[in-house]
């Protein structure tokens, strides 16, 4: 979760879908749209439908241009996804409408019916330990709020050094916040994160989705030309247009918005011919991508004393933590939160041992029945997942320009769009709604 009011809203009280497979399926495009060139397929090709695809799509559309979107997954949706796996729905990637009121989803969400809470209404109390002991709100809380409102100060330019170096003046007492936010808001150590790029996001109301934020954006890509299960391996940009790869075969376009997440792109995992030019490798170098991770644990029915809606803080130690938030929306399941480096050693032990792990620090805080009412879990490791490599992205230390070089269009063919490059000053990196201005800004903005 992305969020500068963190402190406000979670610490109050504390498609079409049917998969297309094959040549035949990249080149069904309708008579009239390959007509139009004997050169290229299509107008454009979309990469990946997340947030910024879908909207790159829906703006595309809107400008009487032929476009697909070719997406790895089976499904839609990408870092927005809504897991009901384990019968009580769950968002397993984003979960708040963040800046609502300049969000383009809030609108998205009234259009369709979709109900939104604003978070700041859900005052359930919160808990906080202290490896394991229950422990006193303020040390906790006191250090967060210190190093927030350090990293938030309007007052003179914010240097782009680590937020380690940012928080170094503050009390011993208090640094330990810094280290609290990068972790479980921005998803790494604080030592890889710019101060700068931090400073620059937008904040303001955070919405919430009963019905979840992921199934609103799988709403929302409804009757878009999607193929799904289709890995764009190679994008060859060297002659007129560009000519992508997958194991379909090969979809030639005018142009192509690439909007796979940074962490899929520095993997190597898309091959550009010829290779991608210095200011995109340098805004790629400037970035690195988090790993906050959600495990969400299914009970049968048994609350431990705990709220519907209540957080359980755990410091274990100066670089881990975990967040248990209970029983949302009166459902019967505990989603943990970690992040950093702590997060990236627990997704490595594979999704058996992670949910054994994570359930034994629960039944630590709660008591043994917690083992016994336990159902069933889920892990959603993003920072292993080859699709997105990461929870989302933030600008390195010394490099707070990197958003800036990764958004700069190649060519005027190839376009990288998505959260990394997320709004105006890209105050909406990081999110599902910049990643949405990103996806329809450039698709707005191509000449075609
Ligand atoms: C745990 C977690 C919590 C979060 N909490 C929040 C929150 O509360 N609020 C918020 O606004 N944001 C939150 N975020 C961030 C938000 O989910 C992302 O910023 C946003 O969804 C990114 O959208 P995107 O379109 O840029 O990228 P993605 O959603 O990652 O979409 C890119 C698509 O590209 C596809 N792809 C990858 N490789 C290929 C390939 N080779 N060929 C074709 N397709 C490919 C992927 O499968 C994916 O569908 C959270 C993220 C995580 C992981």
């Amino acid at each position: 979760m992305v969020d500068k009011d963190l402190l406000n809203h979670r610490l109050a009280g504390a498609t079409r879908r049917g998969v297309v497979a094959g040549l035949a399926g990249m080149l069904a495009l309708p008579r009239a749209l390959r007509a139009q060139s004997t050169v290229f397929d299509i107008d454009v090709a979309i990469v990946g439908a997340g947030a910024a695809g879908i909207a790159a799509a829906h703006a595309l559309r809107a400008r009487g241009k032929s476009y697909v979107i070719l997406e790895a997954r089976d499904r839609v949706g990408g870092r927005v996804f809504t897991d009901t796996s384990l019968g009580a729905p769950f968002d397993a990637g984003a979960i708040y409408i963040h800046w609502a009121e300049k969000n383009p989803w809030r609108d998205i969400a009234a259009s369709l019916g979709a109900r939104t809470i604003n978070s700041d209404t859900l005052n359930a109390p919160s808990r906080f330990y202290e490896n394991g002991q229950l422990a006193s709100r303020r040390g906790q809380r006191g250090g967060m709020e210190a190093v927030s409102k350090l990293l938030d100060t309007d007052e003179g330019p914010v240097p782009d050094i680590s937020i380690v170096e940012r928080v170094a003046g503050l009390p011993e007492d208090e640094r330990g916040g810094g280290a609290a936010i990068a972790r479980m808001a921005l998803g790494d150590e604080p030592e890889h994160i710019s101060a700068l790029d931090y400073a620059r996001l937008w904040s303001g109301d955070d919405l919430i989705l009963p019905d979840g934020y992921g199934a609103l954006v799988r709403r929302h890509a409804d009757g878009l030309d999607i193929r799904l299960s289709t890995p764009v391996t190679a994008i060859d940009w060297s002659g007129q247009g560009v000519a992508l790869d997958t194991p379909a075969g090969r979809l030639r376009a005018r142009a192509a918005i690439v909007t796979v997440p940074v962490g899929v792109l520095k993997a190597g995992s898309i091959r550009f011919t010829p290779a991608l030019p210095a200011t995109t490798l340098e805004g790629l170098e400037g970035l690195g991508m988090g790993a906050l991770t959600k495990l969400g644990l299914k009970f049968n029915g048994a609350r431990f004393g705990l709220p519907a809606g209540g957080d359980l803080w755990d410091r274990l130690g100066p670089r881990a933590s975990f967040d248990f938030e209970c029983w949302p929306f009166n459902r019967d399941i505990v989603v943990a939160l970690f992040g950093g480096d702590h997060a990236r050693e627990i997704v490595a032990r594979g999704e058996r041992e992670a949910i054994a792990h994570v359930l034994d620090e629960f039944v630590r805080l709660v008591g043994a029945d917690a083992r016994k009412a336990f159902t069933g879990g889920a892990l959603h490791g993003w920072c292993a997942d080859p699709y997105s490599m990461g929870c989302y992205s933030h600008a390195r230390p010394g490099h707070a320009d990197a958003r800036a070089k990764l958004a700069t269009p190649v060519a005027d063919r190839l376009y990288f769009a998505g959260e990394a490059t997320g709004g105006a000053d890209f105050g909406g990196a990081m999110t599902a709604g910049g990643a949405y201005l990103a996806g329809r800004d450039a698709a707005r903005a191509m000449d075609l």
